[in-house]
């Protein structure tokens, strides 16, 4: 027997469809690669996504096509999203931060027809246009008054492909688990590998996200989302900013310090989304103009640990609730959030803060389990170190094409990569890649904590811990530090720093000081190529045993 309530599929247009019957009028602000500020409202961009679903049709693209944009966060890439998706399409996003070759493999991986672009990578695509030989046509966001001079083939200007078109369209309507969106991981070892998210996957994503333990958006809320589209299916932001009717706030292409204070200042930003580094850069700005943030209440970081001393700037200092979020491409992205439990919002700043360091508790609809080496369930007690494992309705099944064949364990979890702790109130915290992990006589050493507490040095902007090969320990931390602009600060100074903050034997061995530490193209160190970079680094320790 079937239960009888309507069967109505979860499909992402929908979601503008709600914005447009309930939130006619509520804007979308972009800063454009043009330079220009560019508003318009969640009735426009209905109908200019209609228009360019038309239009996609009319150049002969439909159902499962996919077409790829390589696009900062503009209104012109929102709708492409909706355009996209609108002819039954799939929106792949690009990350204009790899390098060519990995740019050219995932096109030609994911089978993209074309390739929305903005101006600024206009260059990019020149360059790698012969290696992508399936690519149909290339669409330029801009309007024809700054259409560039390319070489590129089957050139559109994105403005005259809309105007050309009605707007009288009707989306395509395809099943629930059609695919609906892509994207690649950043692919730090050996090739990306691409995720596909379903309509289904990503209306459920939208639903868990908005829910207010989770980054709970709300429809008086002014949103920044400067993480980028192409991160990370852009934190379900792009689809959960309409389903409540939120201002969004587009940064395009400057995310410094002074462009993003501007727009937080100017456009009344009372929510906004980033990976720590683009934090950094604000604060900066900040404390060197002496400045508020009068407006803002609420900042979602992610992608990276969010370092203590940021969370009780934001926190203390400017006023501004912090949640610390984990995920990643292959969980749409949401994983946990370190939202309050009942009981926490009685507790001492101290104590609060020691809750939103730790990356969270999985909302409804994700489960997570931390596992030894063999896939043994290890205990939620806050100090055994595991595999920490995934399962939900937006985790991904499988990569594209069977990349890296069968991902789930046998009770369909997926393996993160992430090594974590899970505390009895259920509270998880990242130690660690698993493949960055510090194995030390044995026992695990986390890098991401020592990190942290090093960055909360006043004259220490960056540090990074990796394992350097050692006789007797097998491996021991090695600290790399990129000091303040102008400060200087001793080895001894930053050891004694961290003394009393970490178990003795965690203490690194060594700390030398760089100018530079690398980052993947979603802001991540980037441990391998560190690693790489101290490939035959002698720690004094080492010296002495060999001695
Ligand atoms: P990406 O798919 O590029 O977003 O990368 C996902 C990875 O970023 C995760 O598997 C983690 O290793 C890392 N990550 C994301 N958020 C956090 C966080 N809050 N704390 C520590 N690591 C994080």
């Amino acid at each position: 027997m079937f239960g009888a309530m309507q069967d109505v599929p979860l499909l992402v247009n929908r979601i503008l469809d709600h914005a447009l019957v309930n939130h006619p009028e509520r804007e979308i602000v972009s800063r454009l690669v043009e330079g220009n500020i560019h508003r318009e409202t969640y009735a426009d961009a209905h109908l200019r996504s209609r228009k360019l679903s038309q239009a996609l049709q009319a150049l002969g693209f439909g159902q499962g096509d996919v077409l790829a944009t390589l696009a900062w966060n503009t209104h012109r890439h929102f709708e492409a999203w909706y355009g996209i998706t609108g002819i039954g399409g799939v929106y792949h996003t690009l990350n204009p931060r790899l390098f060519a070759e990995q740019l050219s493999y995932i096109i030609n991986h994911a089978g993209d027809k074309v390739i929305f672009t903005d101006l600024t990578f206009v260059p990019i695509l020149e360059g790698i246009e012969k290696e992508i030989p399936n690519v149909k046509g290339f669409i330029i966001m801009t309007d024809a008054a700054h259409m560039p001079e390319t070489t590129l083939s089957n050139v559109h200007c994105y403005e005259d492909l809309i105007d050309g078109q009605s707007g009288d369209f009707n989306w395509v309507e395809v099943d629930e688990r059609a695919p609906c969106g892509m994207c690649y991981t950043s692919g730090t070892t050996g090739n990306p590998k691409g995720v596909c998210y379903t309509h289904r996957s990503n209306v459920l994503h939208t639903l868990v996200g908005n829910s207010s333990d989770v980054i709970g958006l709300r429809s008086v809320d002014s949103l920044l989302p400067v993480v980028p589209l192409f991160h990370a299916n852009a934190w379900g932001l792009a689809f959960g900013a309409p389903a409540v009717g939120a201002k969004i706030v587009n940064p395009g292409p400057n995310m410094d310090g002074e462009s993003i204070y501007q727009l937080l200042t100017e456009e009344k930003v009372t929510f906004t989304a980033a990976v720590p580094t683009v934090w950094l850069m604000l604060m900066q700005h900040l404390e060197n103009n002496k400045l508020d943030l009068p407006d803002l209440e609420t900042v979602v970081i992610g992608g990276s640990a969010v370092p203590r001393v940021m969370l009780e700037k934001f926190e203390r200092d400017y006023g501004v609730s912090v949640k610390h979020a984990w995920g990643m491409t292959e969980m749409s992205p949401l994983g946990t959030i370190a939202s309050f439990k009942a009981g926490m919002e009685n507790m001492t700043f101290d104590e609060q803060m020691d809750i939103k360091v730790k990356q969270g508790r999985p909302p409804y609809l994700m489960e997570m389990k931390i596992t030894d080496d063999d896939g043994n369930e290890l205990p939620r007690d806050g100090k055994a170190f595991g595999h920490l494992m995934v399962r939900g309705p937006f985790v991904v099944g499988e990569y594209i094409k069977g990349d890296g064949g069968q991902i789930l364990d046998e009770d369909g979890f997926f393996d993160t990569g992430d090594v974590a702790t899970i505390d009895p109130l259920g509270f998880m915290q990242i130690t660690d890649r698993s493949k960055d992990v510090i194995k030390s006589g044995g026992e695990w050493i986390s890098s991401i904590e020592i990190e942290n507490i090093a960055v909360g040095h006043e004259k220490v902007q960056e540090a990074a811990v990796i394992g350097i090969a050692h006789p007797k320990w097998d491996e021991r931390p090695l600290l790399v530090v990129i000091k303040n602009e102008g400060a200087e600060v001793s080895k001894e100074e930053i050891l004694g720093y961290l003394e009393g903050k970490i178990a003795k034997w965690w203490m690194p061995d060594d700390v030398v000081f760089v100018d530079e530490i690398p980052h993947t193209a979603t802001g991540k160190i980037q441990k391998l190529t560190l690693r790489q970079q101290f490939e035959d680094y002698k720690l004094p320790t080492a010296e002495a045993v060999a001695e």
